[in-house]
């Protein structure tokens, strides 16, 4: 009967564990620093691994770094369905994006567990490497190299801040747990639903625990690059600069006012800007600056991205300007399967739900291309995240867990 899996997810031990895992990279704020294949991370995979022993999954990783935690089913060679989302976080983190989906997994695989149900395929729990992308750029390496969106082999030489690549980290985590089975990318999935908060205030605002995600809200990054040159701040004379910041400054002004231009359904961000060689009295001769920008609509996106190098261009002045799109990513709806399943069972247990679309990115997005996908929303408070403020009430978790579970279960048990 439905309920009395979700009876089974215990509110109380799902917030300890949040609270334990953020200890894992803590920060001085209360909130998390914990970079993809990091020493904190490793730290992080121990503790959920031992949880998951606990309640009687098997834990195995793979040659992207996925940490994989597993349940079986009577087909135990059954494609499996996948739910759980990642643990690495950005420098200035909270406590609940990204864990709340690998421990909502893990408590639904308990409550299964403990209810004696048997599954007719196995339940996975993932996390995935690096989604954040704060370390290693790009971000959702891991479910991109799982699901063959990109090959494991374009990531390995990608460096971080320090020169470490991402196959040097790959080589530590998987030293770090040598005995942990490798499985191969690119295992068939039958089902992946993610559990997420929201990371926006749209549920809080509307008093609905639970957000039926419809979709993916489509999004292009690019790099900009402007080339000038460096000169003694005190005795060149301005007007035959070649000055990369300066210009770098009116590019991003020009781009704000012809791009974004003032309609907030259209999300254009300037979020990192490096100049070389950064000293207080020389010229700069190169700044490269980020695009992230991201519109609901695929035709208004495609439209917006494309203006990006021409503003670019006629801004430059006397420097050289280079733009490279990374990204390009249109909007997604999940089918109607899986959606239907999520608000049906929120329904069913009595919990208040909306439709609602996903403004941020997540591992879904990959996954959905391979596989029957789906996710569900919680709340987060002012919906502020990637901030150490970062804050989910506690029944709120149990109310995703809940609703996890019986989704989990009729997935498995088809
Ligand atoms: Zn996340």
């Amino acid at each position: 009967m439905t309920g009395d899996l979700a009876a089974g997810v215990d509110p109380e031990r799902l917030w300890e564990r949040h609270q334990h895992l953020a200890r894992h990279g803590a920060t001085e704020g209360g909130g998390v620093n914990r970079q993809a294949l990091s020493a904190a991370e490793v730290g992080a995979w121990r503790e959920v691994i031992g949880w998951a022993k606990d309640s009687g999954l098997a834990p195995f990783t793979d040659p992207a770094g996925n940490l994989f935690l597993r349940l079986g089913g009577v087909d135990d060679e059954g494609a499996p369905v996948l739910t759980g989302s990642h643990l690495d976080s950005q420098p200035s983190g909270g406590r609940f994006d990204g864990v709340f989906g690998v421990l909502a997994g893990l408590e639904a695989a308990h409550a299964i567990r403990s209810a004696g149900l048997e599954l007719a395929r196995p339940l996975e729990i993932v996390a995935w490497m690096n989604e954040e992308g704060s370390r290693f750029v790009p971000g959702m390496m891991g479910s991109a190299a799982f699901t063959g969106a990109a090959p494991l082999e374009s990531f390995l030489q990608v460096s971080d801040a320090d020169g470490v690549t991402v196959r040097d980290g790959l080589a530590a985590l998987h030293a770090a747990f040598s005995e942990l089975p490798l499985r191969p990318l690119g295992r068939p999935v039958a089902a992946y639903i993610e559990a997420h908060i929201e990371q926006g205030p749209i549920l809080e605002r509307e008093g609905c625990t639970i957000g039926v995600v419809t979709g993916i809200q489509g999004k292009r990054t690019f790099r900009v690059t402007v080339r000038g040159e460096e000169a003694h701040a005190g005795t060149s004379n301005p007007s035959e600069r070649k000055d990369a910041l300066l210009t770098a400054a009116r590019m991003i002004g020009a781009l704000d006012a012809g791009i974004q231009a003032g309609d907030d359904s259209i999300k254009f961000t300037v979020g990192r800007l490096d100049i070389t060689p950064n000293a207080p009295s020389v010229v700069a001769g190169t700044a490269v600056f980020s695009i992230d920008l991201r519109h609901v609509d695929s035709d208004v996106l495609a439209a917006l991205g494309d203006r990006i190098p021409a503003i670019c261009a006629a801004h430059s002045g006397r420097c050289s300007v280079d733009v490279v799109e990374l990204t390009n990513s249109r909007s997604l709806a999940f089918p109607e399967t899986m959606t239907r399943l999520v608000r049906g069972y929120a329904g069913a247990l009595g919990i208040p739900a909306m439709d609602i679309l996903s403004s941020a990115g997540h591992d879904a997005r990959f996954l959905h291309a391979v596989c029957p996908t789906g996710m569900i929303f919680i709340p987060c408070k002012d919906g502020i995240s990637h901030n150490p403020r970062e804050s989910v009430k506690k029944e709120d978790l149990a109310a995703g867990a809940r609703v996890l579970v019986e989704v989990l279960a009729a997935l498995a048990t088809r």
